[in-house]
């Protein structure tokens, strides 16, 4: 986790917009063939030459999609990162650029700029992207981010989330539910911090849990390992807004149904326990979490010996006929229909 050191309280105003902006911007360097021209002018510059540019952007609003009290901002910045990088790689794409847009409310001094700036930085040097711009502004209330994320594909290797046929794999990445429980950790502790300031809080054994709602890191790594594999998915999405209601958006584009198995879930061990301390079904958790920068992919059964064993992904199931609809296969072999209540963090607020 990233140490917040930064105490000092610096007001944004004695620097005007311009100088803000030169003052966040400086240290980020351009490495990218495909940058012609980054910050400074009133466009970025690319050249794509003859691939396909792909090109996506999302959101974050303070209080709707994050709560500062449990997310330093500059594991706020990085997260943003991360969420637009997800993006270009479900599409079987390599990123290269972002912009980065924020406005930011005057109780914000320099000094937290710089913080969700380290983190932005951070993600950058890590995933090797292009920092090429933004906007910047001021908000009534609260904190405003906003990340597009600009990337390329090889012509015909883009993956649509529409491909997928029956009869096909259903295979995700990683593990689920481990940044929910994440979240649900921190909350805790900060209501046992409300009631006792003096406590320690002892977060070791969530330590996995914590560190995949603070610091998740997006799949650059799966296209790459999907193409040494020989396989090419038939179809794909990112799952950070929860695998059910992911599943169900898959399935509607294709045009198929789907059977999904409770006991091929994967978890880790760290989940497992903590659901059981908390009282939570471990697979509602992970059919419906969220924040999981996964990936959700479907592949020909002929490919299966091809990703069978491999440790980053799991198969959770099939494709069927559109009429089946979208369905968890239980430990007990019930069929129990997928809900597609997924992580919708305005729907969580409007429930409270
Ligand atoms: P414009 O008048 O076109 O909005 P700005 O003065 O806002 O231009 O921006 C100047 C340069 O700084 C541009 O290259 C812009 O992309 C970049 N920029 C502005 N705000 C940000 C920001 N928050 N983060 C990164 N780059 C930014
Ligand atoms: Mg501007």
């Amino acid at each position: 986790m990233f140490e917040n050191k930064n105490t000092d309280s610096t007001s944004i105003s004695t620097l005007g917009e311009f100088g803000l902006i030169e003052h966040i911007t400086k240290h980020f360097e351009i490495t990218k063939n495909s940058t012609i021209k980054g910050v400074g002018d009133d466009s970025a510059v690319l050249d794509y030459k003859d691939k396909n540019t792909l090109v996506t952007t999302d959101i974050l609003v303070e209080g709707v999609n994050f709560d500062l009290s449990y997310m330093p901002l500059k594991h706020l910045g990085y997260k943003s990162v991360m969420m637009s990088l997800s993006d270009i790689y479900a599409m079987n794409g390599t990123a290269n650029q972002i912009l980065v847009t924020i406005a930011i409310s005057n109780r914000f001094p320099l000094e937290a700029v710089e913080e969700l700036y380290s983190g932005i930085q951070l993600a950058c040097e890590k995933y090797s992207i292009d920092m090429v711009g933004g906007d910047t502004s001021s908000s009534n209330k609260g904190l405003i981010i906003s990340i597009t994320a600009i990337g390329e594909v090889e012509k015909g290797e883009q993956i649509y989330r529409s491909g997928a046929k029956q009869g096909d794999l259903l295979v995700v990445t990683g593990d689920l539910g481990a940044a929910y429980l994440g979240l649900q950790v921190l909350e805790r502790e900060k209501q046992v911090f409300q009631v006792n300031p003096q406590s320690q809080p002892d977060l070791e054994k969530y330590s996995y849990l914590v560190e995949r709602h603070l610091k998740p890191e997006a799949r650059k790594d799966i296209s790459k390992l999907l193409k040494d594999m020989g396989v090419k998915p038939t179809s794909m999405i990112d799952i950070s807004d929860g695998l059910s209601s992911e599943i169900i958006h898959l399935g509607r584009q294709s045009g198929v149904g789907c059977s999904v198995y409770e006991d091929k879930l994967p978890l880790d061990p760290q989940v497992i326990s903590t659901c059981e301390e908390f009282e939570l079904n471990s697979t509602t958790i992970a059919l419906s979490g969220g924040d999981d920068f996964e990936l959700l992919f479907t592949v020909s059964q002929d490919d299966f010996d091809k990703i069978k064993g491999n440790p980053h992904i799991s198969v959770i199931g099939h494709m069927t006929d559109k009429s089946n609809g979208y369905n968890l296969i239980t430990r007990a072999d019930q069929s129990i229909p997928l809900t597609a209540q997924g992580w919708d963090a305005t729907l969580k607020k409007e429930k409270e």
